[in-house]
């Protein structure tokens, strides 16, 4: 009889990879999730198990932290201790602005295990430079190899560049956001196009980034993989869902409309993308699109007027000619 209960018991380690796959089955429901909300599975499907044995209860716990869904910096501080060997995934709530940034770091110490971070921004505010509160201590956010963000308020180079600094591993990048950065013009604008665009553009042998992220992301020679999910309306004057001659990587339609049909103008831009410098290890960039009403997009036109100030200089289309310049 002895002998029998021995062979009875499932090794613990078969357990673990019995509970993770339980836990696991939530992440269907991460396809519907609301940015700002815990896409973890719910307490009340994880309690029974914790209820059933000692040895159940340690790995059900385990397993519901794998992912740590914190609202405020003081959340981490009181993390319990296991959580160092538990947590691979923090999910970030930060509805603060960087009007009025606090002297309050998301202090990751307690988390040596950490693989993904997930920032959710509040979308009315301005957010952008809040991404220096995420780098602490660099030597846990420097393992970081998978990053999401959703509704940073206003997605330039200077947010990529912030990115790139403080989270030198990363192999997959991504951001969602109602506003893309256009590269012409070099400011953030929300996107329109003449009919809907389909899904999801995947671009693999060319960059498929606007040409200041590629040279921003370049340090990272870790990345393979990008997703970038931005808002769009109908309207524009230009259709992506037959085709994407252009090889869109996030241009206004404003700027299309005005630079694309003068000239060379839009055969040179599209070879340009073809040359362009990509990080190393760079295989995928994937676009998807999401439709919203223009009415409910916020734009900060503070920020319009600094950025538009900020990388005048710099911009790429002041390589081209452009159809209407001076020169
Ligand atoms: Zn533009």
């Amino acid at each position: 009889m002895e002998t029998f209960t021995r062979q009875a018991q499932l090794p613990t380690e078969l357990l673990r990879q019995i509970v993770l796959e339980y836990v696991s089955t939530y992440d269907e429901g991460r396809k519907f999730e609301e940015p700002r909300h815990s896409y973890k599975p719910p307490w009340s499907s994880v309690e029974p198990l914790t209820l059933a044995s000692k040895v159940l209860r340690q790995l059900a716990l385990e397993a519901w932290f794998e992912v740590y869904y914190v609202r405020t910096p003081d959340d981490l501080l009181h993390a319990w201790p296991e959580f160092e060997l538990w947590t691979k995934e923090l999910h970030c709530v930060e509805l603060g602005t960087d009007l009025r940034i606090l002297p309050v770091q998301w202090d990751f110490r307690a988390f040596h295990r950490l693989r993904k971070l997930r920032i959710d921004f509040d979308p009315m505010q301005s957010n952008a430079m809040l991404l220096m509160r995420f780098d602490h201590p660099r030597h846990i956010a420097s393992q970081i190899q998978e990053l999401e963000i959703y509704d940073i308020s206003w997605p330039s180079p200077m947010a990529i560049h912030l990115i790139a600094d403080a989270f030198p591993r990363l192999r997959t990048l991504k951001l969602s956001q109602d506003l893309m950065w256009c590269n012409l013009c070099n400011i953030c604008r929300f996107s329109t196009f003449r009919d809907h665009p389909p899904e999801e553009i995947t671009y693999d042998k060319s960059v498929g980034l606007p040409s200041h992220y590629a040279t921003y992301l370049r340090p990272l020679i870790k990345l393979e993989d990008v997703v970038l999910t931005v808002g769009y309306g109908l309207g524009g004057s230009y259709s992506l869902s037959e085709n994407n001659g252009i090889l869109w990587t996030g241009e206004c339609d404003a700027c299309m409309d005005m630079m694309f049909s003068v000239g060379d103008f839009r055969q040179d831009w599209v070879e340009k993308k073809k040359t362009m410098m990509r990080p190393p290890s760079l295989k995928t960039v994937k676009w998807r699109f999401r439709y919203k009403n223009v009415l409910d997009v916020v734009v900060d036109l503070d920020e319009d007027e600094d950025e538009v100030a900020q990388t005048a200089d710099e911009s790429d289309a002041g390589n081209l000619t452009i159809p209407g310049s001076d020169e």
